[in-house]
């Protein structure tokens, strides 16, 4: 909850408390280096035994409550018909206003299962933006994915406070070239994951609702991030403002035909569902569920993240749950815009995101501005980001490179795990990297796998930047 200090200042305080801890360890400038050195500039080779803040992602590291951890002990094991299973459907009932619940291992599973029932080869699927799994499925099904975004979303120094919202204009343009019969779905991502966490407006969502009446098209919710866009509906939207997260994450729900999550953000588990009020469309689901998942009373997740994800949902819909990572992150961008950092605005859901095409503007992206930010994140603070640009973007069937949209480090802020003295070493170290920013080169690939290269592929330094920056690190701030 933000408070209203005496000098002014407002500042995101925690409102739980630790009651476990986990301890973390902070290397040396040098140690550091070696493990970078090791991972081939690749932040996912990292391993945690060398990293203090992982800010990698909000997925499947966020905090459980301590009811959650208590529903854990009460889980009902059973293969069929468990207990945990029935807790669920009152939550997502209560919660979410749907009937019918397919739990699945997580939010990639759902968007298997929706795209192998509800896709044909050649279709298409508008979108107000790609996630990566999302885009993978409708690929492999041979669909494809129509982004269609206002030209606003790709602007990084912007105030417009819902970038994640569809372009009607685009909409109604891609079902006069495609016809509604080649549209699969539309689909709608909450808290637009690779945008910068930027989200829809309802006011957006309801238009787009009654263009999907008109022709007859299935409108399909990507929840993993509802109650983080629900809170920002909240603060942003006119006449929301007086409402609360649940009864908006309500309103939400009610105008989608199919609604899927990933479990590992939100709901601070791991797992994820399908729900929808459709009895047709669970059915035709259903029958796929045992194949790919489990049977339907847990599909493939750990009965106890049944019980806890049943919990997280109710959870999630309390302000300072909702607003937990969202004040956090505000808190984190503005520090670092006050330090002159360039950080994508407004700030969105999940991470505060640094751009990379401004902060190392001497670097072009064909040697990854967003890959050597994070890696020198890492070298001057022992924080893990991820990179969001090129490196993250395949190349195509050519070998060509795909320069991406925009290149972005994620530095994701997990779910009630850490607290405002980290990121006000964050800030700091970050600060103190943009000073020295001409240190930093670019990068250039040993190891390149051909697909999802930005998981196992291994790097260099240019001119062997990473020495020239721990250097200058040691001789200003010591080896920490
Ligand atoms: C994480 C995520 C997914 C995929 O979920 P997994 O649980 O990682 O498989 C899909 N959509 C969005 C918006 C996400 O953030």
């Amino acid at each position: 909850m933000n408070i209203r200090l005496a000098s002014g200042k407002e500042i995101p305080v925690e409102m739980h408390k630790v009651r476990i801890v986990q301890k973390i360890h902070l290397r040396s400038v040098d140690e550091r280096r070696r493990a970078l050195e090791e991972a081939g500039y690749n932040t996912f080779l990292l391993r945690t035994r060398d990293i203090f803040l992982d800010m990698l992602t909000d997925s499947g590291v966020n905090a459980m409550s301590d009811n959650q951890l208590a529903g854990m002990m009460v889980a009902d094991d059973a293969y069929a018909g468990g207990e945990s299973y029935y807790r669920l459907v009152d939550a997502v009932k209560d919660v979410l206003g749907y009937r019918f619940v397919l739990p699945v291992h997580q939010g990639r599973a759902a968007e298997h299962l929706i795209d192998k029932v509800f896709l044909k080869p050649g279709q298409v699927v508008p979108t107000n933006y790609h996630f990566t799994t999302t885009r993978a499925h409708i690929e492999i099904l041979g669909g494809t994915m129509l982004e269609i975004y206002a030209d606003e979303a790709l602007n990084t120094q912007s105030t417009h406070p819902f970038k994640g919202n569809i372009d009607l204009n685009k909409l109604n343009d891609v079902i006069k070239r495609y016809g509604p019969e080649k549209i699969a779905y539309v689909r709608m991502e909450a808290t637009t994951n690779l945008l910068g966490g930027q989200p829809f407006s309802l006011e957006n969502m309801r238009a787009v609702r009654e263009i999907c009446d008109r022709h007859k098209l299935l409108f399909v919710l990507d929840g993993s991030l509802v109650s983080e866009n629900a809170y920002l509906i909240k603060q942003r939207e006119p006449g929301y403002a007086h409402k609360g997260v649940a009864e908006i994450i309500k309103e939400m729900c009610s105008l989608a035909d199919i609604y899927y999550m990933s479990a590992r953000k939100n709901t601070s588990v791991r797992g994820g569902m399908i729900a929808t009020n459709n009895e047709k469309f669970y059915l035709q689901l259903r029958d796929w569920l045992p194949v790919y998942e489990g049977f339907l009373t847990y599909g493939g997740m750990s009965v106890k993240e049944v019980e806890a994800m049943a919990i997280g949902l109710r959870e999630m819909t309390a302000p300072e749950v909702a607003g937990c990572a969202v004040e956090q992150v505000k808190y984190f961008a503005h520090r670092l815009l006050e330090n002159g950092v360039p950080v994508v605005t407004p700030p969105g859901g999940l991470a505060c995101h640094l751009d990379a095409r401004r902060f190392l503007p001497h670097i072009p992206q064909t040697q990854y501005p967003a890959g050597a930010l994070s890696a020198a994140v890492y070298l001057s603070s022992g924080i893990r980001t991820m990179e969001r640009g090129t490196i993250s973007t395949d190349r195509d069937k050519d070998g060509k490179e795909i320069l991406a949209d925009l290149e972005l480090t994620r530095i994701a802020v997990p779910r009630r795990v850490y607290t405002i003295s980290h990121i006000e070493y964050a800030v700091d170290r970050i600060t103190w990297l943009y000073q020295h920013r001409d240190l930093v080169k670019g990068l250039k690939f040993v190891e390149e796998p051909p697909v999802l290269r930005f998981f196992f592929g291994k790097l260099a330094a240019l001119e062997d930047w990473g020495k020239t920056l721990s250097e200058a690190f040691k001789k200003e701030l010591g080896d920490y």
